[in-house]
């Protein structure tokens, strides 16, 4: 027998609907490169969107088109985000730092009909436009009056096709299985792969993001979204907020300059934001130096790669905001695990507790995990048996765009395999070790570089480490820390090692230290060891 409820689709309409009758005075607020304080409310926003509905139309955007975005976070993203899956078609965001060949790879293997691009990177698609053939032509994200003059063929701007449509246009109703969003994974080996969003998945997403126990988003919030919308949709906020009503605040290209970041925060009522660590932590030197406050933002969610115990504290006991601590992955729409305490963990003290706080958190209501061993045996919950790292649930891909049945990363009962190594304690905390082609094997035995680059961080001389592991004629492999200095500081090898002491195992403790003047990050802001390794390629420890 079949319930007797309404069977409504999930869909993204149903937000924007919601938003703007519920929330119509809302305000967005943006910083643009033509405008260093936009604002509006939701009901504008959506107005707008239904323009640019009737725009896509006139474009001939067709059914099912990918429709790309290479932009920053502000309001005509978000126009964009809303009007292509509502309208039927599927909102493709690209990330315009990944390199010229990776983004054509991308535009191409996505069929992308139209491009709607932020004036900065114009000069980057004149480059490759030509190897983009199927693109029909770009929209310029601009007035007419910032216009940039540019060699893309079929280039309109943004404003003046808006404002040639009336916002008389009646979204469609569509399946809740239907695609809505495209995002690439950062492909750090081999090519980019697709991640094809629908609108339940990212309705379910929005949902579970926004309890209590997740990123707890409400009506009274002021969100800034540091995290890009081309890094998995900006971890869904922009769906999350609109669903709860809350004040959008967009940095545009801001996005990596504290001294606006901090602006934003102060000055437009920001309560909750959320980024990778990378771009934190210049936000909180910022701060530190300026001797400003972060007030009213109480909270911040920070993820994409492991959030030192340093961080946190820092957040926490100068600023009075507490780090949300969660892991996802692209693939997980991104939102898979929050660091949120239960009834029995709550009472952590001390060291318990700290090491509490650094684990990646329990799954959101929706995704279900597990980690098994190589014979694919699943391991206990104990905190301390190690292995892959496997999830399913409402917001995590089945396949790959255009890979079906290719990408190998499903197995055969459906169970998502995440490429990470973690444990999992008895109260169901994930914590993630290493990523499996990043883990560090010792005398057969694994070590956690997320843990030492962990302690490292935690040195107050060191602004940002890093740990891989080099080959070594006994050991196999021997970690080898890479860390950058803060300003000033002299810090030396010896000291740096003897600072591991009591911290970790004894043989965790790395072999050597490199010193570098910075690491090198991915496109999304995440360290990236690959690049490292071939940078270090010469390394030997010495004596060996
Ligand atoms: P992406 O799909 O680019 O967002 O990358 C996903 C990967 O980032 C995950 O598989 C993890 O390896 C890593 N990651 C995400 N969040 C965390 C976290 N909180 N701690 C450690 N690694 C993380």
């Amino acid at each position: 027998m079949f319930g007797l409820m309404m069977d409504l689709p999930l869909t993204l309409t149903t937000f924007m609907r919601h938003g703007e009758r519920n929330h119509g005075l809302q305000e967005i607020v943006s910083v643009t490169h033509d405008n260093p304080r936009h604002r509006y409310t939701y009901r504008e926003c959506f107005s707008r969107a239904r323009r640019l509905a009737r725009v896509l139309d006139r474009l001939g955007a067709s059914e099912n088109a990918r429709v790309a975005t290479l932009a920053w976070n502000d309001y005509r993203h978000l126009e964009l985000y809303y009007a292509i899956s509502c309208s039927g078609r599927i909102c493709h965001t690209v990330n315009p730092r990944l390199f010229e060949a990776q983004i054509t790879y991308i535009l191409n293997h996505a069929e992308d009909e139209w491009v709607f691009v932020d004036p900065a990177f114009v000069p980057r698609l004149e480059q490759i436009a030509k190897e983009s053939p199927a693109v029909k032509g770009y929209v310029i994200l601009s007035d007419a009056v910032n216009m940039p003059s540019t060699s893309l063929p079929n280039a309109y701007c943004y404003e003046t096709l808006l404002k040639a449509e009336s916002d008389d246009y009646g979204w469609p109703a569509l399946d809740e299985r239907r695609a809505s969003g495209l995002c690439y994974t950062s492909g750090t080996t081999g090519n980019p792969k697709g991640v094809l969003y629908d609108h339940r998945s990212t309705v379910l997403m929005a949902f579970g993001s926004a309890l209590p126990d997740s990123c707890g988003l409400s009506a009274t919030d002021g969100v800034l979204p540091i995290v890009p919308m081309f890094h998995v949709n900006a971890w869904g906020l922009p769906f999350s907020a609109i669903m709860v009503g809350a004040k959008l605040v967009f940095p545009g290209p801001a996005l990596s300059d504290p001294a606006t970041l901090t602006e934003l925060i102060t000055v437009e009522g920001v309560t909750v934001s959320a980024g990778v660590p990378t771009v934190c932590l210049p936000l909180l030197a910022h701060v530190q130096k300026t001797q400003q406050s972060l007030a009213p933002l109480n909270r911040i969610v920070i993820g994409g790669s492991a959030c030192p115990l340093s961080m946190m504290e820092a957040f926490r006991d100068r600023h009075q905001v507490r780090v949300i601590h969660a892991w996802g992955m692209t693939e997980m729409s991104p939102l898979g695990t929050v660091n949120a305490p239960t009834a029995q963990t709550r009472t952590l003290e001390g060291v318990a507790h700290a090491e509490h706080l650094c684990s990646q958190g329990r799954p959101i209501p929706g995704v279900e995990i597990k980690i098994t061993d190589d014979d694919n045996v699943e391991l206990p919950w104990d905190g301390k048996a190690s292995g892959a790292l496997k999830v399913r649930g409402w917001w995590v891909c089945r396949d790959y765009f255009r890979l079906e049945g290719a990408g190998g990363a499903h197995e055969a009962d459906g169970w998502f395999v995440t490429g990470d190594v973690a444990s999992i304690d008895p109260h169901g905390f994930i914590r993630i070790t290493d990523r499996a082609k990043d883990v560090i094997k010792s005398g057969g035995e694994w070590i956690s570089s997320i843990d030492l680059e962990n302690t490292a961080m935690g040195h107050p001389d060191i602004e940002e480490a890093a740990v891989i592991g080099v080959t070594h004629p006994k050991w196999q492999e021997r970690p080898l820390l890479v860390v950058v200095r803060k300003p000033g500081a002299e810090i030396r090898v010896l000291d740096l090692l003897r600072w591991f002491e009591g911290k970790v195992a004894k043989w965790w403790i790395p072999e050597d230290v490199v010193f570098v003047s910075s690491l090198p990050h991915t496109a999304t802001g995440k360290l990236s060891k690959l690049e490292l390794r071939k940078q270090l390629v010469d390394y030997r420890f010495p004596g060996t």
